[in-house]
Formats: C-alpha cells, structure tokens, sequence
C-alpha cells in the first residue's frame, strides 16, 4: 500500500492474522501460482520461528472467476465453466466433480512441495449464503445497485478506490484495463458483485435473482468471516494488486467502516527459461510436470523459493538442476547427522556454535522482508559445516547437527517434508490420458494408412504428439507412448 518494506505489527501481539489468496481449480495449478503460495508459507514459517500464533486463511475458488477478469470486469466465461467444456473437461460427468478433482491434484502438490496447511481453506461456493448477504448490504447502504445483469459496486462511493493499485477513478477511465460496456452501469468502472444468469452451470438463488457471484466478493466475505474485520496481512500475486484486490478492498471498507487488511505482500511474476509461462510456448511448468520428469520435489520447491519474492524469478532447468544438488546436501547432511546419533560417540561438540550462528543468520534473513537468497545461503553453509566432519560426527556435534537441521526445516521447509506424504501425494505421477480415445485414434490411422490416406494418418501422429503422446510403429503394430523430454 505504502510501496515500503514496514515493519509488520499485528492488532494482537504475537497473532498473525493472515489471508492468502487461493487457486481456482479449473486446471492443474502451475508453479508461478506455487511461487506465490510459498511465499505466504515464508511469511508462516518465519513468525512461527519468531514464536508467533498463525491464523492462516487460504480460499479455493470453485467459481465466479471469470476468464476476463484480470482486464475486463465481469467480462469472458466462467474459467469453471469453459474448462468443462474443454476437451480435458470430457472426464467429468460435471463442474462439480472437475473442480473437485482439481482441488485434490492442488493439495496433493500442495502437500509435495511442503506447504504448511492453512487452518481453514474455505470454498466460494460453500459462501453463498453470506455473499449474498454482503451483496444485499453494500445496495441497501447505497455502495451498490441492481442492474437487468447484475448488482454493481458503484466506485463512486467509495472515494480511497485507487489506493492500492494508484489505478484511481480518474486513471481508470483512461483504459487502465477494459471494462464491460453495459448501459445500465453508471460508471464504466463499477465491477460486479453479482452476475444474473440462469442459464450458468452453478447457480444459486438471490434476492436479485438466480446467478452466481463475483469473483472479488468471495474473498472479502471468506476472509472477514474467518479473520475478522481487519487483517494483519492479505498475500497474493502481483497480477491480484488490481482489480482483485483493490476491489475486494472496496468491497470491505465499505461494508464494514474499517481498514481491510493493515499490511499487503505481493509477490512478483515467475518465468520459465527467459519467457512468460504459456501454454502455446510449451513451458507451462506443473508441479506434476515437473515430478513426471524426475524433479525431486523439494528441489522445485526450493528453485521457486531461491529468489526473493520482490523480484521476478526465472526457472530454468538450470536453476532446478542446481536445487537438486543443494536438497542433496541437506538430504546427505540429514544421513550423516541420524547415523552419528545411533552411533553415539564420545567427544565434545564441535560444531553447535558455528550452526547456531548460521540459524540466527538465516532467520534474520527471513526477518528482512524475506530474503531467501541470503537465507537459503547461510543454511547450505551449516550443510558445509556438518558434511566437513560427517564420518567423525560425535553425538555431541550430531546433536547440535539434528538441532539446526531440524530448525533450518521449519523455516525454510527444505531438509524434508514437515509430515509424511500419505499414498496419493507419492504416488508416481502418471500423467492422465484417455487410453481408449488413443487407441480408437490408433485404429484410425491404421485404416486410413490402408486406404492409403497418408495425409490423415499423418495428421492423426501430428495431434497426438502435440498432446504429449508419441505413435511408434512396430512389428507388432503401433504403441503409444508418453513423451518424457522436457
Ligand atoms: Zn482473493
């Protein structure tokens, strides 16, 4: 809000009240979403190392988000809603069941990577009944109105709009992003609280008629209802600062006279190898992805966490080689340190001092608006420290060892995973494929070579092998097989 690194004073002492914004699970979440939920488990894990009690709320958007949201308000489709009618959405018999699905495969990365689990993780779609409620109040305070297709919040009545993102009244007019031309709002600005739609695929009824709701509201209401009317901290990703925010600020301020969150933290966009991640550019990175192609998953946690979120990140296979190198160093340490312990021999401690000092270094890091370079630097020292005398570990130093190993974990999650992962988080990951459409696409092609349409069979491999399956003919007829190059 302020552009400044300030210090983070919570309404209570030693309680931190903290929101982060969640997914929408329309799709397997990639790792520039991952970059930005890590940061919030930093922000977690370092007041937790401070002694701090973490209230920590993270949503699930199961629907409201629409495809044109980030630059057009109320504009597009339903992201829920296009995804099932997408080709990868003919596995579901319904919405219902595809945002189900995907909210499994985001805990199970979730999980991988090592995230601490927020104590409540509520659903948009189980908070209709207070969206509507906050809908109803923000008309009737006047903050907002009815339309033929939707209630509007009504900018103008909120004069601070603007202070988040700087996109004020007077900015937005100037095309700061696209907003919807519907003649019954009275400014081209307002954005929609409540989108009027019977024909939806998930739709709820509202005094303003069956519809479903904004995108933004969902957030306000989840976060007041679990946190209360002011929150010490609001996380999400810079691409949220406008509209998402600002309007859910908005939306809050107005509702309820006071500040909405007292601190914000924003972290900065993710690349892949140089580019912008896209799916046209195949570098849409996914943890499963990623795990598929032999990544240690503490690795990729780490190659997304070696940056300090103020800047944007690039991922390279590079950088995530190199994770893989450093996960060994703590995994090796972790060994040694166990085996000494089991050993247990005599001799003094020679290493305690130089780890603890390490510790308060890489904690004092993390105090500084996280800086996780500088940290990440300091705890790979204490691996240096412990490997130097591996084999000569007394139970003394392997002590202090499994003290700074274990320390170094619950800051930076990076030794090993916090809890372990039940079947499904470690289970290979197989990729989903619908092996009867392959094979009926397979019989295809082989008609086609026999009525000596080559063009067809030709095309048949070429759209297969776009989606990641290679055809290979052999004496015994063609397979399929999943292309692993990355
Ligand atoms: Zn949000």
């Amino acid at each position: 809000m302020t552009r400044q690194v300030k210090p983070l004073e919570t309404i209570e002492p030693g309680h931190l009240r903290f929101y982060s914004c969640g997914p929408t699970v329309y799709s397997y979440t990639h790792i520039g979403n991952f970059r930005t939920f890590l940061t919030a488990d930093l922000v977690i894990r370092t007041a937790e190392a401070l002694g701090m009690r973490v209230t920590y709320v993270s949503n699930i958007t199961d629907v409201g988000h629409l495809t044109q949201d980030d630059v057009a308000d109320a504009g597009g489709e339903d992201k829920m809603a296009r995804a099932l009618q997408s080709k990868e959405g003919e596995a579901f018999n319904n919405v219902w069941e595809l945002a189900e699905y995907y909210e499994d495969a985001f805990r199970e990365d979730w999980a991988r990577l090592n995230l601490r689990e927020p104590q409540v993780r509520p659903r948009a779609t189980q908070h209709m009944r207070e969206q509507i409620v906050a809908a109803g109040q923000l008309i009737e305070q006047g903050n907002a109105y009815e339309t033929p297709s939707g209630v509007y919040f009504n900018v103008e009545s909120f004069p601070s709009y603007g202070k988040l993102s700087g996109n004020t009244q007077d900015n937005l007019r100037k095309a700061v992003r696209e907003v919807v031309l519907d003649d019954n709002k009275r400014e081209q600005a307002d954005f929609a609280l409540w989108k009027k739609d019977d024909k939806h695929l998930m739709q709820w009824y509202s005094p303003f008629g069956w519809g479903f709701p904004g995108w933004h509201l969902e957030c306000s209401v989840m976060a007041r209802k679990y946190l209360g009317d002011t929150l010490d901290l609001h996380a999400g990703g810079e691409d949220l600062i406008f509209p998402h925010h600002e309007c859910e600020i908005a939306q809050s301020e107005s509702l309820t006279g006071k500040t909405f969150s007292n601190h914000w933290i924003h972290t900065r966009f993710l690349q892949v190898n140089g580019e912008k991640m896209s799916k046209s550019l195949g570098n849409f990175y996914t943890v499963r992805y990623l795990l598929e192609k032999g990544a240690d998953p503490l690795a990729i946690r780490y190659a997304l966490i070696a940056g300090v979120y103020t800047k944007p990140l690039n991922f390279t296979d590079q950088s995530l080689s190199d994770a893989m190198g450093n996960i060994e160093r703590f995994k090796r340490s972790d060994a040694a340190v166990t085996s000494a312990l089991e050993a247990g021999c005599e001799g003094e401690d020679s290493i305690g001092t130089a780890l603890d000092e390490l510790y308060e270094q890489a904690l004092d890091a993390m105090t500084n608006d996280l800086n996780t370079s500088i940290a990440l630097a300091k705890a790979l020292e204490g691996t240096r420290v412990i490997l130097r005398e591996a084999d000569l570990l007394s139970l003394a130093s392997a002590e202090s060892g499994k003290r700074y190993l274990d320390r170094i974990n619950d800051l930076l999650g990076i030794v090993r995973h916090d809890r372990a992962l039940d079947c499904k988080e470690i289970a290979p990951v197989a990729p989903k494929v619908d092996e009867a459409r392959i094979e009926s696409l397979i019989s295809d092609r082989a008609t086609a070579k026999k009525e000596k349409n080559f063009t067809l069979a030709d095309q048949i491999r070429k759209d297969l092998d776009a989606e990641g399956i290679e055809l290979r003919d052999t004496p015994e007829g063609t397979v399929w097989v999943v292309k692993t190059s990355l």
